[in-house]
């Protein structure tokens, strides 16, 4: 920026496996879209990847040409994003775009690809495929525009799918509908999912794992139930208390003091420190390195032992 270098993400390192969803969260501003962004090649200029890796199925991919990337994110990478207007050719019929992408990743006859396109759009939910198939995307509701995007994320038969707030802008009941079809279709087809969100409930009842990100950085990474349940990280544990349940009393819910800080003010040491309750003499002058232990990673120097908190 004209400011002098702002960093987005700074040292965030996670893995999905084969059928997985990882529930990237964290309040706007925290670097998840860019997480995403970054991993497909798309960050907008000025901004760029400074160092780092991105491995497919155990290839980099981070150094591939503008080219090489756009094959990979056809047909190796799907993509789902909040807007499915943003995904769809207005000008042609979804049947034609489901078909166009099939034969340009896949060898398929015409004949093939449109039979598989309009089984694809059965299993994404769409009623009277068969006769939807030649409709225009404006013709659709908001949910079966998305249902139409998610089969044409699958059509080439990705290996990773990343959809970022993919049920943001539907109604609750049709949320939910979305997120289902995603969680089935992935773990059938045993494609990774990166499911970017600000919304907790979401990650809570779809999600594996959970990645929890504030400013940029990785807070805490672990299942999704011992994330939700027992989270260690303070600022995980304050998004947790932001889930709201049926079962418990709306009074319960807690709300983070402060507010994530600026790229070009992100505090030393710690950068939840200025919003912390526990925070202690370490942690406004060392950043917490990620500590793993029981299949989960933390952030914090709560959870460091004694004599590293004290160098
Ligand atoms: Fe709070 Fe310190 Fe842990 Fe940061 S490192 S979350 S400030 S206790």
């Amino acid at each position: 920026m004209r400011r002098g270098v702002l960093t987005a993400i700074d040292g965030v390192s996670f893995d999905i496996g084969r059928g997985e969803i990882l529930g990237v969260v964290g309040e706007s501003g925290a670097g998840k879209s860019v997480t995403g962004a970054a991993i497909i090649g798309l960050v907008d200029p000025p901004g760029r990847v400074t160092g780092g890796e991105v491995r497919l199925a155990g290839e980099r991919i981070d150094g591939l040409s503008e080219e090489e990337m756009r094959q990979v994110r056809g047909c190796r990478i799907g993509m789902i994003f909040q807007d499915p207007l943003t995904s769809l050719n207005p000008l042609f019929s979804v049947g034609d775009q489901l078909v166009e992408t099939m034969r340009s990743h896949l060898d398929l006859s015409a004949g093939e690809a449109r039979r598989r396109a309009l089984a694809l759009l059965v299993e994404v939910g769409i009623p009277a495929a068969e006769e939807r198939i030649g409709a225009y995307p404006h013709e659709f509701s908001g949910g079966m525009r998305q249902r139409v995007v998610i089969a044409l994320a699958l059509c080439a038969e990705p290996e990773l799918v990343i959809a970022d707030e993919p049920t943001t802008a539907l109604d609750v009941s049709v949320q939910a509908q979305i997120l289902a079809l995603i969680k089935r279709l992935c773990r059938d087809r045993g494609t990774a999912v990166m499911l970017v969100t600000h919304d907790m409930g979401v990650v809570a009842h779809t999600a594996d794992r959970i990645a929890v990100m504030y400013a940029g950085r990785l807070a805490e990474v672990g299942p999704v139930s011992d994330l939700i349940n027992h989270p260690l990280h303070p600022y995980a544990a304050g998004l947790m208390g932001a889930i709201p349940s049926l079962e418990q009393d709306a009074s319960r819910l807690v709300r983070i003091p402060g507010a994530m800080p600026r790229l070009s003010g992100i505090p030393e040491g710690c950068a939840f420190h200025p919003r912390c309750p526990h925070a202690f003499d370490p942690c406004t002058a060392q950043r917490p390195p990620l500590i793993e232990g029981g299949g989960r990673q933390v952030a914090c120097h709560l959870y460091e032992r004694p004599s590293e908190a004290e160098q």
